[in-house]
């Protein structure tokens, strides 16, 4: 287990003026869904060139107001992190792998050309929020409270270069199951019109850029009948990258496992790396390099391919069961939840959960 560090930012509290009922709440954690129902309080932080941090604040959730011209609705300097909080069996609440958030936003903050937020000051800001909203924990199974801090240019200016002042927020919201349909396997749409991320590009950073460019191929496999859409490479649109939310695993009959390599046009998952230990741990052989489209059908068809599986922080591990494309459709394995994939994801959420040890130090205490 890893313990936080204290920053040395100061925070500064703020009540939250009309609490919402004990009714009201717990009828939200009973059916939280995803995305829609938020908690009371959120944490916002400031930065200027001339101050730095300052002014961090855990106060009531309440709309942002900002200036026609601030430099985020013009040109998207926008990035953002996504973790969950989970109850554990002893009624502690914990944290899985947050530095890892904390690194990557820094990472997507270096690409868009902002600021980079301290370490510790990121896990603090996400701490203080998960103690201020401890009630908004869903009780339901496989629930949790998601975490979204995220960072945009405020400053009123509508010129070309990287703004002056930024605002970092972090809102939290109760979620049980991510697929609405709680399928136990999905039905992924390969994208050949569009692509996610070219070299060179922002495709590694969390930017909402990236995700406004994913919606139309995401809407198309929706309207075609499917879950999810999967990116093929920029360049030879050959090579499997990623779904638009989640980093996709292939399992062989021969029991190894491959998950496309960190190109520079995928994100780098924190429950891919997580997966990519857990695997190891259990002797397998994972390979992370590339895998294509042509050869993905192949395998499917010929049995190599056993199961495969989407994995993210929102939906876990998802199984992939149906994958089609312009040029028809193919299943994997059984078309239904693989035992390996079954098996990974039980491990991974027994130690999210702390239902299991930590062998790797990955679960933060609050
Ligand atoms: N790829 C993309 C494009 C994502 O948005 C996410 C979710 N953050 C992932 C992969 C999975 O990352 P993680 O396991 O850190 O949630």
């Amino acid at each position: 287990m890893a313990t936080i560090a204290e920053p040395e930012l100061q925070f500064t509290t703020r009540p939250v003026d009309a609490p919402i009922s004990a009714q009201v709440r717990a009828a939200v954690l009973a059916n939280p869904g995803f995305g829609t129902q938020f908690s009371e309080h959120m944490v916002t932080i400031e930065w200027s060139e001339k101050r730095g941090w300052h002014d961090a604040v855990v106060g009531p959730r309440q709309p942002i107001a900002l200036d026609p011209a601030a430099a985020v609705l013009h040109y998207a300097q926008e990035i953002f992190e996504g973790l969950k909080a989970y109850r554990h069996p002893d009624g502690s609440v914990a944290l899985f792998r947050p530095y890892e958030n904390a690194r990557r936003f820094n990472r997507s903050a270096e690409r868009l050309a902002m600021p980079a937020l301290p370490e510790d000051v990121f896990v603090e800001s996400v701490r203080r929020l998960v103690e201020a909203d401890r009630q908004w924990l869903p009780t339901v199974d496989g629930g949790s409270l998601y975490l979204r801090p995220f960072m945009f240019a405020s400053e009123v200016f509508l010129g070309v270069r990287p703004a002056r002042e930024y605002k970092y927020v972090v809102i939290a919201s109760p979620a049980g199951n991510y697929f609405k349909s709680g399928a136990p396997a999905v039905s992924i749409w390969v994208s050949e019109d569009y692509t996610r991320a070219a070299p060179g590009g922002t495709g590694a950073a969390k930017c909402g850029g990236n995700y406004a460019a994913s919606l139309v191929p995401q809407a198309e496999a929706i309207a075609k009948g499917h879950d999810q859409v999967v990116f093929l490479d920029a360049v030879e649109n050959k090579w499997i990258e990623e779904l638009g939310g989640m980093n996709l695993y292939f399992v062989f009959d021969d029991g190894t496992l491959l998950t496309p390599a960190l190109s520079g046009t995928i994100l780098a998952g924190i429950t891919r790396d997580s997966l990519l230990t857990l695997a190891r741990d259990e002797g397998l052989t994972v390979q992370e390099g590339r895998y294509g489209i042509d050869q993905w059908r192949e395998d499917a068809q010929s049995g190599r391919l056993v199961e495969c599986f989407a994995c993210g922080t929102a939906a876990v591990v998802t199984p992939v069961g149906k994958v089609a494309s312009r040029s028809g459709e193919f299943t994997i394995g059984s078309g239904g939840p693989g035992q390996l994939t079954q098996k990974l994801k039980s491990r991974l959420v027994a130690i999210q959960r702390g239902e299991a040890p930590d062998p790797h130090g990955w679960v933060v205490k609050l």
